[in-house]
């Protein structure tokens, strides 16, 4: 499924895709705004972020 957001663009800023093009539930880190700080640990320091660990952050 393409991302809504950039238009499948993949643009690196894009939040909904965080540069894949593709909106497959990886989201930016809003923990770190996407930087991937290595002491994030919703991201692990990758700034990006799975739907599975979105949903599992949120309990
Ligand atoms: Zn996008
Ligand atoms: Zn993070």
């Amino acid at each position: 499924m393409r991302c809504k957001s950039c238009n499948g663009e993949g643009l690196i800023r894009c939040p909904e895709c965080s540069g894949e093009g593709i909106d497959y539930g990886i989201h930016k880190c809003e923990t770190c705004a996407g930087e991937g700080e290595m002491a994030c640990s919703t991201c692990q320091g990758s700034g990006k972020i799975g739907l599975f660990e979105r949903l599992k952050s949120k309990v």
